[in-house]
């Protein structure tokens, strides 16, 4: 079991990374994995906090998390020589990071520069150039740095698309019970708690999310950080990610537009919860009350990307058992679950 030695979400985050590598025991040189759009902001506070505290810096831009880019950054590892990895912005900087790190046996920070998915904390990458559009273990981050002031200036979509990642724990952990019941797979109650909880918490916060306030941006980051811990804990990403996420993957093959993944997976989890009887419509309410999607429409995909995505989700990782079962969904099911929960017109 792999866990973060520290956490800090708080002001002024990135003039500390230097103070907190030193503390951490690193020393010599450090590489950061970045891109051109949060370079100025995020990256240069960084590299200037580390040069700061007599580390070497340098810096390598990426633009997706893909198999090439991973390779580059592994490339440059191999001459840097660094003794940890940063990961400053997004969903890709942080998954390049982290997989590239992991592969070379290098500890891996994560500086998230938007709350918007549980990656920041989690021991798991999404990466796309691999035979399946899905997620798997790298490793856990080190220490996870995330500055409220910084996020705080990210478009308020990636807030909501964050809170969307969170509320699907909902109906992930009821598909891990599921799966325990069914499959006689394993089921951890301490991970599916702590992935509950968090959902619980940014239910019960929804709405102080629009005013991205900073206890809103604490309690996102608070929540994304106990479900990258839930992940470590379980040792998989089952506590976190259920038929909602396979919805999502399967949405990223259908739809010629995707919208971000937290959106995705809160409209997932809407229909989701209809498949397992609980309560939709209270996902569906604390996703509006959030500012976040819950039809296709406001996704921004076409109502038949959605059908064939309830239909093909089953197929995206069939060792992953989930409310859809083995089978899946026929298309008149998924009519019906998008229908009766409003999702499509
Ligand atoms: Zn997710």
């Amino acid at each position: 079991m792999q866990l973060p030695r520290e956490v800090i979400v708080g002001d002024d985050v990135l003039g500390k990374v230097g103070e907190t590598c030193t503390r951490l025991g690193f020393s010599g040189s450090v590489l950061i994995v970045t891109d051109a759009n949060v370079q100025s902001i995020g990256a240069a506070p960084a590299h200037a906090s580390l040069q700061s505290s007599g580390f070497k810096v340098q810096e390598v831009l990426v633009e997706a998390s893909s198999l090439p880019q991973v390779r580059q950054v592994e490339r440059e590892i191999e001459k840097f020589k660094p003794s940890v990895v940063a990961g400053v912005g997004g969903g890709r900087d942080i998954d390049v990071a982290k997989l590239s790190s992991a592969n070379k046996g290098i500890p891996f920070l994560s500086i998230p520069t938007a709350a918007s998915h549980d990656g920041i904390a989690s021991p798991v990458v999404s990466m796309k150039g691999y035979s399946k559009p899905y997620s798997f273990m790298a490793q856990a981050p080190i220490a996870i740095m995330a500055d409220v002031g910084i996020i705080a200036r990210a478009p308020i979509r990636m807030l909501a698309s964050g809170c969307g990642d969170v509320v699907g724990k909902y109906t992930s952990v009821r598909d891990w019970r599921l799966a325990h019941r069914i499959k006689n797979e394993y089921y951890g109650d301490y991970a599916a708690d702590l992935a509950l909880m968090s959902a619980r918490l940014v239910m019960r916060n929804a709405h102080i999310m629009k005013a991205m306030s900073e206890t809103g941006i604490r309690t996102v980051v608070e929540a994304l950080v106990s479900c990258g811990v839930a992940m470590s804990i379980a040792g998989s990403s089952r506590p976190c990610s259920g038929a909602e996420h396979l919805f999502s993957h399967a949405l990223d093959v259908t739809a010629p537009h995707p919208a971000l993944h937290g959106e995705q997976v809160g409209v997932g989890t809407i229909m989701c919860a209809y498949l397992h009887g609980a309560n939709w419509q209270l996902i569906r309410d604390v996703l509006r009350r959030i500012g976040a999607p819950t039809s296709a429409r406001e996704l921004g995909i076409e109502d038949k990307h959605v059908i064939k995505a309830l239909t093909i989700a089953h197929k995206i990782r069939p060792d992953r058992y989930t409310i859809l079962g083995d089978k899946g969904l026929t298309k008149e099911a998924a009519e019906r679950v998008a229908q009766v929960t409003g999702v499509v017109e």
